[in-house]
């Protein structure tokens, strides 16, 4: 595995910097909630990203030939690795990001032990030849046959938000696939990733099947240049970046963008279990979650209920540095400059009118915290209702009916996910068909991303591509179609010499085949 960690001791309060002295340029990691350094890492140049893809190039064709028995059995190695070291995952992504101790729990040791299994078990199902039919007689007694054959080396390029669950777990199919993976983590959280390739030299895994590029954007963009497939998880602005410096290498890429999901509350909802589910849907991890809720639409009948509640919900909320299971429920902001546009949003709203009727400003120091924020009064001019805040904030604005509320909530460029709360299910899925996204809950929010069978990838701006069910593991891999001729004769009639004859017997057989009949 590449990529050593050095525990740095100064303190400081911004995001990683790069430092160009010495040999090796170097970044510091922060924890986000002390604002102290807690670890030096190395920025890699091109020429290092080139030489770990060449090494992956060399370890991968032993790593295929290990077979889907022998890859699988070091993932499910590692599914036991992952809970008998979870405190230790745990407290490093806790280190790295801020995040509270339950956030780390649930939403990436449970996912990263179920994607374990679940791609162990069923990469081989998704990826057994498909024998495929063909109704043309031309093609009598020819086999065909789809075979998925891994691409290579996968780069998998990751965001700050979930670094075991949005980074590592991508790299879990392309590995099971028999891919070598180079994992360029963010430059903000980079300790999670190089902590699992500890793990996966522990149960097994051959050297140089997976590495970790740490480094800032010009390391990913040199990453690009080296594999033969992105997987990309960030911002859609720098998901733009990818798309066009792959299209130099026509590199195929997978883009899992931004969001700014609505969550809309029908009159005959269920308002107690939808505010529950506002308020966490939207403040969990601190709301740094790509398909956290950013907004809400609530019909006029049940508004005033249901802002009484997510208010009553929301002030409950403890914030602070984590100490372990149970001390606060919402951590830090992980990346510095989110607090500003958090900040900038919230700021907006409130000169535009809006009223915050919980939180509305930075936390105390020395970390990076933003209180837990609701804002009322809110409407499409704002930033908060339509560009992704990525932060604790829950903007509710009242809207007349259903049809308002689908209207607004399609009045985005994004369309990552996003539920409907309706206690009429035929109702609430009704509603949920008319969103533009790739993914809706009824009654429900984040949960669709356990569904590791349903694919996960964004509408719009949210994306291109998706991660999970079949899809998720056979775009890692390259789609050979394969034709084999067991039937046959010496020379096929079509072939050469063309002669009269034939030509004209073809194509009585065409217009037999494919000319029957009138046109209307
Ligand atoms: P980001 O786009 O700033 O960075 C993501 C990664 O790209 C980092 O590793 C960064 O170093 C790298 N990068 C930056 N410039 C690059 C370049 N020119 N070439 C190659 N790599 C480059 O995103 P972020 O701030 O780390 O993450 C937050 C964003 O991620 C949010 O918009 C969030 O919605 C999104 N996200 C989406 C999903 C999803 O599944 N759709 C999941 C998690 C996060």
């Amino acid at each position: 595995m590449a990529g050593t960690v050095e525990q740095g001791q100064t303190s400081g309060n911004g995001t990683s910097s790069p430092n160009p002295q010495g040999p090796q340029a170097e970044f510091e990691v922060f924890n986000p909630a002390t604002g102290q350094v807690i670890a030096k890492v190395p920025d890699m140049s091109a020429e290092q990203v080139a030489e770990l893809a060449r090494k992956a190039r060399a370890a991968q064709p032993g790593w295929e030939a290990m077979g889907f028995e022998g890859r699988g059995r070091i993932l499910l190695r590692c599914q036991k690795w992952l809970l008998d070291n979870a405190e230790r995952v745990i407290e490093t992504i806790v280190s790295e990001t801020g995040k509270t101790w339950e956030d780390a729990q649930l939403a990436e040791i449970s996912y990263g032990a179920n994607a374990f299994g679940f791609w162990a078990k069923n990469a081989e199902k998704y990826l057994a030849d498909e024998r495929v039919k063909s109704a043309s007689v031309i093609l009598k007694g020819k086999k065909l046959i789809l075979r998925y054959k891994p691409l290579g080396v996968v780069g998998v390029i990751g965001p700050w938000n979930y670094p075991l669950t949005n980074s590592f777990g991508d790299c879990i199919p392309a590995l099971a696939a028999g891919n070598c993976v180079i994992l360029k983590p963010s430059e903000v959280t980079p300790l999670t990733s190089l902590l699992m390739g500890e793990m996966l030299t522990e149960c097994g895994m051959p050297a140089d099947v997976y590495q970790v590029a740490t480094g800032l954007g010009p390391t990913g963009a040199a990453l690009i240049d080296q594999v033969d497939f992105i997987m990309f998880t960030g911002s859609t602005a720098t998901g733009k970046k990818i798309m066009a410096k792959a299209a130099e290498t026509l590199t195929p890429v997978s883009l899992e963008l931004g969001g700014k999901d609505p969550m809309i509350v029908l009159s005959d909802a269920d308002v107690e279990r939808a505010a529950n589910t506002a308020v966490y849907a939207g403040m969990m991890n601190g709301g740094q979650t790509c398909i956290s809720i950013e907004r809400v639409y609530v019909e006029a009948p049940v508004y005033d209920e249901f802002v009484a509640k997510v208010t009553e919900k929301a002030k409950a909320l403890r914030q602070g540095v984590p100490a372990g299971p149970g001390s606060v429920d919402i951590g830090a902001v992980t990346f510095p400059k989110q607090m500003e546009i958090i900040e900038g949003h919230v700021n907006d709203a409130l000169a535009k009118g809006a009223r915050a009727v919980v939180g509305g400003k930075r936390g105390a120091g020395p970390g990076d915290f933003f209180e837990p924020t609701v804002l009322v009064d809110v409407d499409h001019s704002m930033e908060c209702m339509t560009e992704e805040t990525f932060g604790p904030t829950l903007p509710i604005m009242k809207v007349a009916d259903e049809d308002e509320a689908v209207r607004l909530a399609n009045e985005s460029p994004y369309g990552l996910s996003g539920s409907v709360f309706s206690k009429d299910v035929a109702r609430g899925e009704a509603v949920a068909r008319r969103v533009e996204s790739g993914a809706i809950c009824v009654n429900d929010a984040l949960m669709n991303y356990s569904a590791l069978e349903l694919p996960m990838g964004g509408a719009k701006a949210s994306g291109l591509g998706s991660r999970h069910g079949a899809h998720g593991i056979q775009k890692y891999c390259q789609h050979q179609a394969i034709l084999v001729s067991s039937l046959h004769l010496k020379r096929d009639v079509h072939t050469f010499p063309y002669n009269k004859r034939t030509t004209q017997g073809l194509m009585k057989l065409f217009r037999l085949l494919w000319g029957r009949g009138k046109r209307d």
